[in-house]
């Protein structure tokens, strides 16, 4: 589906088969000549969909000539290699998101880190093998594509007339970037800020040190100095109540938190043993490897702050409440 939300400006919505059901990618048009804002889910129908529904506005898919990467979740860059056969377009994303892409290119390495960092957070071997088989599945959708250029925060782009800046945006993604045009005064957001949800953080595996919250939250101030008039997000409704939105997802995730904490005592815990706490035995594969994400996400926040304690016991980190 394609709506047209101003002048030369669209939002393309596809369906997905999972989770957040729908997702958006956003266009620019400057005469016939195309840049598109993220790429959908690559699925059997998604490309015929996207021929049809440019073609219902008067445009045509071998006119895309830029696309630009907010992150690389499969449901906002799978197609880019598609397109990018298909059309010549040059693809432009950042640094550590082109790295990201690489991690799933070359499995090996990233295979052997997920399978350190979630053993060292208590995860089982058939878990650990459950989450492997789900990065297997994610390699397979994401079409390979090169990049023409790695973006730079605060970087100044142009296609035609219109101008927009880069802003480097880590958190829900290690690589996450948003797209802010200063004279239309819109953002578009990726999973940075989501309407109806918090957007999921992730650990970076490969740095123990990194602290998914902080960054996020700090990504989250960057937003709110910007002059931003309003939001297009990755899924659901375009909101233009930003600042109100920010303070929701920043008292969320304090509250969160501190729910987490009131798990912690003076009984030494992994993150599995956290999150089996809260989310229950009974989860499938991947909602456990979500659950665990999130419990590590608040676990490094606490130790942060110096309200728990982390301790290596037989290569697994325990946790403790001071
Ligand atoms: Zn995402």
């Amino acid at each position: 589906m394609i709506t047209e939300l101003q002048k030369n400006f669209y939002r393309i919505t596809s369906r997905m088969p999972y989770r957040l059901r729908h997702v958006h990618a956003y266009l620019l048009a400057q005469d016939k000549n195309l840049a598109l804002f993220d790429t959908g889910l690559n699925t059997d129908s998604a490309l015929a969909a996207l021929e049809s529904d440019l073609q219902s506005v008067g445009l045509d898919i071998q006119n895309i000539r830029q696309i630009y990467l907010t992150h690389v979740h499969t449901d906002h860059c799978s197609m880019a290699g598609l397109l990018q056969k298909m059309t010549g377009a040059k693809v432009f994303l950042s640094a550590p998101a082109f790295d990201e892409y690489q991690h799933y290119r070359k499995s090996d390495e990233a295979v052997a880190q997920a399978r350190n960092f979630y053993a060292s957070h208590g995860m089982t071997p058939a878990e650990i093998d459950a989450i492997i088989d789900e990065f297997e599945d994610i390699r397979a959708i994401i079409t390979e594509f090169g990049a023409d250029d790695i973006l730079k925060d605060k970087q100044v782009c142009k296609f035609g007339s219109t101008q927009f800046q880069v802003i480097s945006t880590p958190g829900h993604a290690n690589g996450h970037i948003c797209f802010f045009f200063p004279e239309e005064k819109f953002l578009l957001a990726g999973d940075h800020i989501l309407p109806y949800i918090a957007p999921s953080l992730t650990p970076n595996i490969f740095d123990d040190n990194y602290q998914p919250l902080k960054t996020y939250l700090e990504s989250l101030g960057k937003i709110e100095n910007l002059g931003c008039a309003e939001i297009h997000p990755g899924h659901g409704n375009s909101l233009s109540s930003v600042d109100e939105r920010i303070a929701e997802i920043r008292a969320h995730h304090e509250q969160r938190k501190n729910y987490f904490y009131g798990f912690l005592n003076s009984a030494p815990k992994t993150a599995r043993d956290v999150a089996q706490e809260i989310f229950g035995e009974d989860l499938p594969d991947f909602e456990k490897f979500l659950a665990l994400n999130e419990t590590f996400v608040y676990l490094q926040e606490l130790k942060a702050e110096g309200r728990i304690s982390e301790e290596m016991e037989n290569n697994v980190f325990v946790y403790t409440a001071f």
